[in-house]
């Protein structure tokens, strides 16, 4: 196992974030080998964390000053065992190849948990959006299809949004591809409604994380009715939990951006959350204005350099971090856990450092990774997939009834998994074991590719 990560490591020195997701996996999967020795013989770890194909590629585009521009562009191939590829496009200046390749990789497990026939993938580019015109992002998005198209298609990969690409994004993408291909295809998922979008997909991944939350409540007898719940993150996947959040009867006392945090201690309500749709969504502003309009509020600049993140030393019940990777360290967990926080459900894809995890289980909080927690957003992805090859809309309580359905299935998933193995409740050990034996027999069925 070590032997596996060493090499690994020495291969791609600089590819940390991938390096951390593949030892969690590892450590999980450990009794699953020694069950199963066949699976050794089989170099099965050697060929999951090894991509099935990489793709970089140049995307040069210009700006509104009529200057040049030239970024990277992404797409990993991770794993196409039990479906076409499947998994968001990031774009966002901090993005490599070590960082899509940890989110391909996550994307395999979480995609063989939603019950749907989706095998794993990732991609996306440098380029940051913010600050720049719609002809901007129209140009860039157009030249990055440029590359993409050839390589992707409704029955090989199927991208969709991430940090940095959202409904406009989307659309900018399809427009480039369907001129392309000429075909009228679902190759993208989180389309708008009135052109082959789901019902209930923008809402996906914030409500489904809220579901798993309450079905991990449900299971220690209790509910979110009257819990207070800090959130992280002010983008699509923090909006729709807090939405869910408020539905379930919490209360919500913040919400940040990449600058700083706001803490509301009235809650933030449905006209509060409102404003902040309309704030992110429509004017692209910062959460610093939350203030400017709520002045009860406060806010907190939250400085690069700092050992920890003050907005997780608040007294709460929960937190749903739905920023990004490695945003709670173990200083931040140990406060969490200092505040009385009992639950910790992860919108964002592994926003919690190694030590935090290890604080969250050793305090035994009741504590979903986001490979489980946050399988909402894909999940109904696949069904907006199949509803484009039926070429049929589903009613918004159907998908929601479908995802409300597939987040209990995954949280009992992981449940029966956990104990299985020896380890119950740890739905870290439970994620990983479920979804990892599901593809690993694909793979094993489908030989030597
Ligand atoms: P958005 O771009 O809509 O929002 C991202 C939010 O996180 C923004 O408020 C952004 O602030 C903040 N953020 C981004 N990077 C950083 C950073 N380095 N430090 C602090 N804050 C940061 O993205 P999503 O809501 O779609 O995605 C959020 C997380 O959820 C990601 O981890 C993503 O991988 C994960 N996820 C998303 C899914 C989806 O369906 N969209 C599905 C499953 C997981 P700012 O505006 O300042 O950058």
């Amino acid at each position: 196992m070590t032997d596996i990560l060493e090499q690994i490591t020495n291969r791609d020195p600089a590819q940390k974030e991938f390096h951390q997701a593949v030892n969690e996996v590892l450590e999980s999967v450990k009794p699953v080998l020694d069950r199963n020795p066949e699976y050794r013989r089989a170099a099965v770890l050697e060929r999951i964390t090894e991509p099935e194909r990489v793709i970089m590629f140049r995307v040069v585009w210009m700006d509104d000053q009529e200057q040049i521009q030239v970024n990277r562009g992404f797409r990993v191939e991770m794993n196409s065992a039990i479906g076409p590829y499947k998994g968001g496009l990031r774009f966002h200046p901090s993005v490599n190849l070590g960082i899509i390749k940890f989110l391909a990789f996550e994307q395999v497990f979480k995609n063989s948990l939603t019950t749907l026939a989706m095998g794993g993938g990732k991609g996306g580019s440098d380029f940051n959006p913010k600050g720049k015109s719609d002809y901007e992002v129209m140009r860039f998005c157009q030249s990055f299809m440029g590359e993409l198209y050839r390589h992707i298609g409704p029955n090989t990969d199927v991208p969709a949004g991430d940090i940095g690409v959202g409904a406009r994004e989307i659309g900018y993408l399809f427009g480039m591809y369907k001129k392309l291909r000429n075909e009228f295809t679902g190759v993208l998922t989180g389309k708008s409604l009135n052109w082959g979008g789901s019902l209930i997909r923008p809402e996906a991944t914030g409500y489904g994380t809220v579901y798993f939350a309450a079905e991990m409540l449900a299971a220690a007898d209790q509910s979110l009715e009257g819990k207070t719940c800090l959130v992280s993150g002010a983008g699509n996947v923090a909006q729709y939990t807090v939405e869910k959040i408020l539905e379930l009867g919490g209360k919500t006392l913040t919400l940040s951006d990449s600058s700083g945090y706001i803490y509301d201690e009235e809650g933030i309500d449905r006209e509060k959350l409102n404003w902040v749709m309309e704030l992110k969504n429509i004017r692209r502003g910062r959460i610093r204005e939350y203030i400017e309009q709520y002045p009860n509020a406060a806010y907190t600049e939250i400085e690069s350099g700092n050992d920890f993140n003050p907005l997780w030393d608040h007294k709460a019940d929960c937190a749903f971090p739905c920023a990004t990777e490695n945003e709670i360290n173990e200083k931040d967990a140990q406060n969490l856990v200092n505040n009385g926080v009992r639950l910790v459900a992860e919108g964002a894809n592994m926003p919690s450092t190694p030590e935090a995890v290890n604080i969250f289980v050793d305090n035994k909080l009741l504590y979903a990774p986001g490979k489980a927690a946050n399988a909402g957003g894909v999940a109904v992805s696949g069904l907006e997939m199949a509803q484009n090859s039926m070429r049929l809309r589903w009613p918004r309580e159907e998908v929601d009834g479908r995802l409300k359905h597939i987040m209990k299935c995954i949280h009992k998933t992981c449940l029966d998994a956990s104990e299985e193995y020896g380890q119950p409740g740890n739905y870290v050990a439970g994620a990983n074991i479920a979804g990892f034996v599901k593809v690993v027999n694909a793979m094993l069925d489908q030989g030597l590719v």
